[in-house]
């Protein structure tokens, strides 16, 4: 037990919530499980955690128990009066947004229910893309995003909130659950060939990943074909400068065709390849698995300079 509330099991009975593949949905029901997610999110003294996709509110009650002030965004309107319940039992804790995560601003969101970041909220719309965090150094930012993710929508939000502007954002960590598939591939380096591609030169570059447990399938309801992972992303304070929008065209363009070699598989960016890999101080020759993030970072700089 880790509140008063009803058995998770029970909630969904009640509320006729059966999980839709369509939306990703496999439960936790387990409590010690939510619990321990919960613990790597935490400690949460004055922060706001979002979550995504709260369904039923297993974790969301585990990140509560433990103290956190929660956002939790749903785009399944058959879970929110389960997750109205879960709000009266921790009044002013839980604060529970209606929609499509893909469409929302989660650092808007965070700022607007974080006092200690609203100011840096207000002043963010007002700027440039591309211009450097307002955040004075050493001031701790005390957002964060912890969830259990729909699988179906999973990299594409992870993608989205790691090539933000502007950077570092108001997030502090991301503790996320992957199918393990996945996992690997966010902590991949050029050692890891089969892994190691896009989403790991993103991560790699602006955080630092790493997988905390893996999590069997029996453990969700309904189970997943596969096993699932935590991974905790930590962002770097000061990654190397790059236009995220550089650094994914250069990716795309590298790993689109991994086996050849980069003077062949970069010219779908239509400038001079060979020009290209001379100004990054990269050879002709390499494939894409073997240039590490500083490599890519350096091809996103060159690829902006001779576009110009
Ligand atoms: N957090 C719950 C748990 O751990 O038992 C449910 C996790 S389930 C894997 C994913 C949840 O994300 C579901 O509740 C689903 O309705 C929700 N979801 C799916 N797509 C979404 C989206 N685009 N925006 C917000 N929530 C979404």
């Amino acid at each position: 037990m880790i509140d008063d509330l009803p058995p998770l099991r029970e909630v969904v009975a009640r509320h006729g919530l059966d999980a839709k593949k369509t939306l990703g949905q496999n439960f936790l029901f387990d409590l010690n499980l939510t619990s321990r997610i919960a613990r790597a999110a935490g400690p949460f003294e004055d922060t706001v955690v979002i979550e995504i996709g709260p369904g039923p509110g297993g974790l969301t009650r585990a990140l509560l128990a433990q103290g956190a002030r929660v956002v939790a965004i749903e785009r399944d309107q058959r879970c929110l009066p389960a997750l109205s319940e879960i709000a009266a039992h921790y009044p002013g804790r839980l604060t529970i947004v209606e929609g499509d995560a893909l469409e929302i601003d989660v650092a808007e969101v965070a700022c607007a229910h974080q006092p200690s970041l609203r100011a840096e909220g207000e002043a963010i719309k007002e700027q440039e893309p591309g211009s450097a965090s307002l955040r004075a150094a050493g001031e701790q930012p005390r957002a964060r995003i912890c969830a259990n993710l729909p699988y179906n929508v999973a990299t594409a939000l992870l993608t989205r909130w790691i090539e933000a502007e502007p950077w570092p954002s108001v997030f502090d960590r991301y503790v996320l659950m992957f199918q393990k598939e996945v996992a690997q591939r966010i902590v991949a380096t050029p050692a890891n060939r089969a892994d190691y591609g896009r989403l790991a030169v993103l991560c790699g570059w602006r955080t630092r990943a790493r997988i905390l447990f893996d999590v069997s399938p029996a453990a969700f309801t309904p189970p997943p074909k596969v096993t699932s992972s935590v991974v905790e992303l930590v962002p770097n304070p000061a990654p190397l400068p790059c236009n995220p929008q550089s650094l994914s065209r250069v990716t795309q363009a590298a790993f689109g065709q991994r086996r050849k070699m980069l003077r062949q598989s970069l010219k779908s960016l239509g400038v001079d390849a060979g020009a290209l890999l001379a100004q990054a101080g990269i050879e002709e020759t390499k494939r894409a698995e073997e240039v590490d993030v500083a490599g890519f970072v350096a091809l996103a700089r060159a690829f902006d300079m001779l576009r110009q």
